[in-house]
């Protein structure tokens, strides 16, 4: 009931990996830090932990199927940030909407494309059988190509290009953050999730 749980209840990973104590001499960087890939799925795995036992019933990874994890995205689109136009909209199918529309923002498909990578390998590193992952789960991968089709349409991006659009006008707007998942490993807005998970 109460959500008066510890404020900074995921504090970033005190106690990270006591066995690489191999003190080297030198300041700062230390032996091997982790590639930013590696980080990134760290961070995404604690989330997607954090997020199992916020669940209500609780769930453990054990249970929890591809099913779960469609939950998961779904609950993660509250903190996108991109723009998918409802049909009803005037500008659905615009990639640059001349002014503001009601349509909530949510993950880009890239972003959570990305994500979803990183959690099964993560699944597995974590001892976790791979035909039982429900990062590789059929449905899973069916929820992904449905984001995609959907957003494709939603904001107006063709499949095949149909007519020439200066390249600087459109990267400056719409399509930013859908390049930001691709390249960066996905920005998805994870790792501020895990404070605010509690349902008010
Ligand atoms: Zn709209």
């Amino acid at each position: 009931m109460d959500s008066a749980s510890r404020a900074g209840a995921s504090e970033p990973i005190a106690g990270e990996g006591p066995s690489s104590t191999s003190g080297g001499g030198g300041g700062g960087s230390t032996a091997a830090a982790p590639s930013r890939y590696e980080s990134q799925k760290r961070r995404d795995w604690n989330t997607f932990l954090q997020y199992l036992t916020n669940h209500k019933p609780p769930l453990t990874l054990t249970r929890c199927s591809g099913a779960h994890v469609i939950e998961f995205l779904k609950y993660l689109d509250q903190f996108g940030k991109t723009k998918v136009h409802v049909t009803g909209c005037p500008y659905f199918g615009h990639p640059n909407p001349p002014a503001r529309c009601a349509c909530t923002l949510k993950q880009a498909w890239g972003s959570l494309d990305a994500l979803i990578g990183r959690l099964r390998a993560a699944y597995e590193e974590n001892g976790g059988r791979a035909e039982s992952n429900p990062f590789g789960a059929k449905a899973v991968r069916i929820y992904l190509r449905e984001v995609r089709e959907s957003q494709a349409k939603a904001r107006g991006i063709p499949y095949e290009k149909k007519r020439k659009r200066p390249p600087s006008a459109s990267a400056a707007t719409g399509s930013s953050d859908v390049q930001a998942g691709e390249e960066e490993g996905g920005g998805v807005a994870v790792t501020s999730v895990t404070t605010t998970a509690t349902v008010l």
